[in-house]
């Protein structure tokens, strides 16, 4: 409704008169697609975002590693720039569901992942974890994720606490192609860590050669459709 005053004749609830209050706002209405669909959305393997990625190109599903039992995908709504999710590739809810095969690759894959953000773009933390369940604040609980957050000192500014707004400064293409390019060595050097922890190469003969193709991390199955 208009006034001859404009603006300045509005009052609010409390019919308090019009006078900016302390606050800028940014408006992003197009989240609400989103938060209007909410947890439900996911109902079966058929509409799980999950289940659906591993059958497209990396490139398309943003993808940056495909493992024998679990890959890794950025997520689309990330926290910071390079926040990654170990997804199994089965459909199953609870960390509890999953075998001892897809457990250990699980783990491995967030240790890489870990290295190959270090490589990437040197972040000074993580958080590492799992949201179970709709009460536990899964976004999609019925196909079990793991998150990997890079953190930088003061990355928890206003804008995500107040806002709910994240300054991106890379596009997730942009940050996929860092990751996929750092991959390789993150697990080369995950491969070396293991072989010295089993005492296979020691720390005192760092120069030793290496057994004959054994520091080539084996290819990832692009393209291999589960
Ligand atoms: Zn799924």
């Amino acid at each position: 409704m208009s006034t001859p005053d404009g603006d300045a004749a509005a009052t609010d609830g409390f019919g308090l008169p019009g006078v900016p209050d302390a606050f800028d706002r940014l408006w992003n209405p197009h989240r609400m697609a989103y938060i209007n669909a909410g947890p439900d959305q996911v109902k079966d393997e058929h509409t799980c975002p999950f289940c659906a990625a591993p059958h497209r190109t990396d490139e398309e599903s943003l993808i940056v590693h495909r493992g024998r039992t679990a890959f890794v995908i950025l997520n689309l709504f990330p926290y910071n720039p390079g926040h990654l999710l170990i997804c199994p590739y089965r459909h199953v809810p609870m960390y509890t569901d999953i075998t001892a095969e897809e457990t250990a690759e699980m783990a491995e894959l967030a240790q890489t992942a870990m290295l190959a953000l270090e490589g990437a773009s040197r972040p000074k933390g993580f958080n590492l974890g799992m949201n179970q369940g709709v009460a536990g604040g899964a976004g999609i609980a019925a196909h079990l994720h793991q998150h990997v957050v890079p953190r930088w000192t003061g990355d928890g500014n206003f804008l995500p606490i107040i806002a709910h707004t994240k300054n991106m400064s890379q596009t997730l293409g942009q940050t996929r192609d860092l990751l996929v390019a750092a991959w390789p060595a993150a697990a080369a050097e995950l491969t070396a860590r293991r072989r010295r922890d089993a005492g296979a190469e020691p720390d005192d003969a760092p120069d030793a050669p290496d057994a004959p193709g054994d520091a080539t991390p084996a290819a990832a199955p692009q393209g291999d459709v589960r």
